[in-house]
This record gives C-alpha cells, sequence and structure tokens, in this order.
C-alpha cells in the first residue's frame, strides 16, 4: 500500500481539498508554494501513463476543478500542472499556482508552514471546490 493509498483510507492524515468517487486531493506537505496540491487516484497505479484512458482522463476534469478552486483562492497567475513521480509510486498530479515560471521549478526550497496555516489553505480551497 503507497503513502497516497493509506491518507486516501484515513490512516495517515493529510490536508484534505476535494474527493470524489475515484481520486482524492491534498496539500503537498513540502509546497513549492501556499496552494500546492496533489490529485491522486484512488486505483493505485504508479505511472500515470499507465492508468486507463478513462481514468486518465477523468483525473484531468478532476484536476480541472480543483485548480479553479485554487485559483479563486490563492493569488496567482495561472495553476500549473506538473507530474514528476520519481519519490511516490502513486500516480500523481501536482497543482501548483502560479505566477512566475521559476514558482513551479523543483529546485526551489520547500515552503515550511505550519499546521494552522495548511488547515486554512485547505479548508478554504475545499470552500471553492465543486467536485
Ligand atoms: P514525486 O513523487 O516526485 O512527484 O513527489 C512526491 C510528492 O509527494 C512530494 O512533493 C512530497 O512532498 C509529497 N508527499 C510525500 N508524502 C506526503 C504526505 N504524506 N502528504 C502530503 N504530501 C506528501
Amino acid at each position: 500500500m503507497t503513502v497516497f493509498s493509506k491518507i486516501i483510507a484515513g490512516e495517515i492524515p493529510c490536508y484534505k481539498v476535494a474527493e470524489d468517487d475515484c481520486f482524492f486531493a491534498f496539500l503537498d506537505i513540502n509546497p513549492l508554494v501556499k496552494g500546492h496540491v496533489l490529485v491522486v487516484p484512488k486505483k493505485e497505479v504508479d505511472y500515470i501513463f499507465d492508468l486507463d484512458d478513462e481514468t486518465l482522463s477523468q483525473m484531468m476534469l478532476f484536476s480541472k476543478r480543483v485548480a479553479q478552486a485554487i485559483k479563486k483562492t490563492i493569488e496567482c497567475r495561472k495553476v500549473g500542472l506538473t507530474v514528476i513521480g520519481l519519490e511516490v509510486p502513486h500516480a500523481h498530479i501536482h497543482l501548483i499556482p502560479i505566477t512566475h515560471e521559476s514558482d513551479i521549478s523543483f529546485a526551489n526550497p520547500k515552503k515550511k508552514l505550519e499546521a494552522k496555516e495548511f488547515e486554512a489553505i485547505a479548508s478554504a480551497i475545499a470552500a471553492n471546490c465543486n467536485v
């Protein structure tokens, strides 16, 4: 079971943003910027392009709705999307509010936030999210 499956099962805590039958969104614990969200399929597949076509398409639509909520909540020019997946073997999309190209560089130091800040960001995005 991956760390993300444990989060989805409620065995590990997270700052949840949105959920439906097939997907789960929560704050990245080592965010590049405030509002950095991960979207994960409940189906446990390592490599995103091994997902079946239907799941991959629906994952993009779910991500769109979460990105719209991030955009409403966090001041930014756009919400960028990237996939890396070298650390956690469970397919996921990073949604990152950006104003400059450098905001989405994984070479940047990660933000350190207090639990209260994570909670406030997650609940504000969740309140703007229609999944
Ligand atoms: P990657 O697999 O390279 O896309 O990186 C995995 C991402 O998941 C990193 O940005 C981590 O900060 C994030 N991450 C790992 N464990 C957790 C966790 N328990 N809760 C939230 N985010 C996590």
